[in-house]
């Protein structure tokens, strides 16, 4: 049987203004070395086959020159320019993969990405075409109307949060997002690969587990955060 090529896209184009700093998150050091490195380095010793990196404008050399060549990464084929909106990086790095069957599109600023969550990523893209790994919520969670009351609680047994990678077959994600790139009234407030696949009219998105720790830098106090979570299972 022919082998299957599983491509992973590691978003890094964002401006990262929650971090209130003058360097970019994904290139702020977490302990000895970029915070974009983490998750770049899982991928490489994963069983994908091929990484493109997306990077915000005028970056591009400058990742090239510094740390793909210092790091000895054989996976990364292509360093793109991301755009103004996630779904815009994420399409411009679905466009730079080659031959790809599946797709893990993953948030750079994640570094505790581990070898078991990709693992189980893939394999829920083979079995159910498009999946995103999360884990169930801790916290009773609120819908607030615009006034900031309380209108709803949902049941808390059901609910995940949504974490990254989102895995799906190639042709799929392709086609959705050939969809979404059409038409400016379908963008409207996309903030995941998958909403994209569900407004597309996709298949049901399957639910699979990641990690407690595989938080997302966003703001400062998520570096000590990370930092402690590294240290622990480092
Ligand atoms: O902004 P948010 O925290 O949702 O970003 C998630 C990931 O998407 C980050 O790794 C960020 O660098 C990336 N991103 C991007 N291009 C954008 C916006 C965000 O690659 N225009």
């Amino acid at each position: 049987m022919e082998q299957k090529r599983t491509g992973a896209i590691v978003l890094a184009g964002g401006k990262g203004r929650r971090m209130n700093c003058k360097i970019q998150k994904q290139y702020l050091t977490l302990a000895d070395k970029p915070l974009i490195l983490y998750s770049l380095e899982a991928f490489e010793q994963s069983p994908i086959d091929e990484i493109v990196l997306v990077v915000g404008a005028k970056e591009q050399e400058s990742v090239c020159q510094n740390i793909i060549p210092l790091y000895k990464f054989q996976k990364i084929t292509a360093v793109v320019e991301g755009g103004q909106e996630r779904y815009h990086s994420v399409y411009a790095g679905l466009k730079a993969l080659q031959n790809c069957d599946y797709v893990l599109i993953h948030d750079g600023a994640r570094p505790l990405l581990t070898d078991a969550i990709i693992c189980r990523a893939i394999q829920g893209a083979i079995d159910y075409q498009a999946c995103v790994v999360g884990m169930p919520v801790k916290d009773t969670i609120k819908e607030s109307d615009s006034t900031g009351f309380a209108v709803r609680t949902p049941d808390r047994t059901r609910l995940w949060q949504i974490q990254t990678p989102q895995a799906f077959a190639y042709p799929l994600i392709r086609s959705a997002y050939d969809w979404l790139m059409q038409d400016e009234s379908h963008q409207n407030g996309i903030t995941d690969d998958a909403m994209v696949v569900e407004r597309y009219g996709g298949p049901t998105i399957k639910l699979v587990e990641g990690s407690y720790a595989n938080i997302k830098v966003t703001t400062p106090e998520d570096m000590a955060v990370a930092m402690a979570l590294l240290k622990g299972w480092g």
